[in-house]
């Protein structure tokens, strides 16, 4: 079925924009090399920003290119091991978890109330199976109980106390809630505060630099799954859930068609479906990975108002990166392929 990109071009070249803000307008879509039929990939992110180059110190993108890395080749050495699309992506995204460098775990967004309440999800493609909790405050790796709700449990979903309860009684490690918060948030939240005027609603702010995380892998046994954490957005209402933790929102995973991870305005990605309706178009509608994501990022979610960027994985092992923002913090690693990472959304792996 062919799908409506053409029409959305010519209306955007229609509008009186400068080169630039086209270009953004289209987004940025990456279709790193894997090399030929490759054993296994892991593909990682890091949050989707405004932040843009002249915003950035070295040391900030060193550091996130630094990290980046390090979850890759963590991930990467577990699937080479011949470990499961669920271990490599837990040990990938607790490590940017437990970096205040990133939207997850210690470094998470704060809430209206100067709280960080984390969202996680992970699913694998094989069967499924899929586990997620939302609203948690003292799981120290919201990945991990994420992916025991999935392990452990019939159910998807644990929220709020609940989800700390059930962390607590399977041995997880927990921390006191001023663990997760850091004095760059702390200042985010008075920013965000001041912009919007009391009226949470009302905040549009996109997360800077410091985005959620995410992860999508083709295992040595050819199953697909994908995983997402974050502390949401900045301001967020007390008791805001986002995509995150949604399946089939900002994070699916099926060997039918493909594994997704999402980020950006998590509202948007609810009501779209996005990460399900990218798997179903590649399922039904017989796209190609690139166009169906292209097809939610660009052509649906930013004429819609909202911003984000997705990175997902076919079971070939094609990678494709797509965002409507400024940068998109992204890596990836294959059997036959070093750790690449990127930070700008105009920039390529490397
Ligand atoms: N999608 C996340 C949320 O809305 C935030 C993000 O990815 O920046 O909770």
């Amino acid at each position: 079925m062919a799908k409506p990109r053409k029409l959305l071009t010519v209306a955007l070249l229609a509008t009186p924009m400068t080169l630039a803000a086209y270009a953004h307008a289209a987004g940025v879509t990456e279709t790193p090399d894997l090399g030929p039929s490759p054993d296994w990939v892991i593909a990682i992110h890091g949050g989707a920003g405004s932040t843009t180059r002249d915003e950035l110190s070295d040391e900030d993108k060193a550091q996130l290119r630094a990290d980046l890395k390090a979850a890759l080749e963590t991930g990467a050495k577990l699937l080479d091991e011949g470990g499961t699309g669920p271990q490599a992506i837990e040990a990938a995204l607790k490590i940017l978890e437990d970096s205040p460098h990133f939207n997850a775990g210690r470094g998470a967004a704060l809430d209206e109330h100067g709280d960080a309440r984390h969202d996680a999800s992970i699913m694998r493609g094989d069967d499924h199976a899929a586990g997620g909790i939302a609203g948690s405050s003292r799981i120290k790796n919201p990945i991990s109980a994420a992916r025991a709700v999935m392990e452990r449990t019939q159910n998807v979903m644990l929220h709020g106390d609940g989800a700390d309860w059930f962390a607590a009684e399977n041995g997880l490690e927990l921390a006191e809630p001023h663990y997760f918060i850091t004095e760059k948030r702390r200042q985010m939240l008075r920013d965000a505060r001041a912009h919007s005027a009391g009226d949470v609603a009302a905040n549009t702010i996109d997360e800077s630099i410091f985005g959620t995380v995410g992860a999508v892998v083709l295992d040595r046994h050819g199953n697909l799954s994908a995983g997402t954490s974050t502390g949401g957005r900045t301001n967020k209402r007390h008791g805001r859930v986002g995509d995150s933790p949604v399946i089939g929102a900002g994070n699916y995973a099926s060997n039918n068609s493909c594994a997704v991870s999402g980020t950006g305005h998590g509202e948007y990605f609810m009501r779209w479906t996005v990460a399900r309706d990218i798997c179903a178009r590649v399922e039904f509608a017989d796209e190609s990975l690139e166009s169906a994501a292209q097809a939610l990022i660009v052509d649906t979610l930013l004429p819609a108002g909202g911003t984000g960027g997705v990175i997902a994985l076919d079971p070939a092992g094609n990678v494709v990166f797509v965002t409507t923002t400024a940068n998109l913090k992204r890596g990836v690693m294959s059997s036959a392929t070093p750790a690449r990472v990127a930070v700008y959304s105009d920039e390529k792996v490397e």
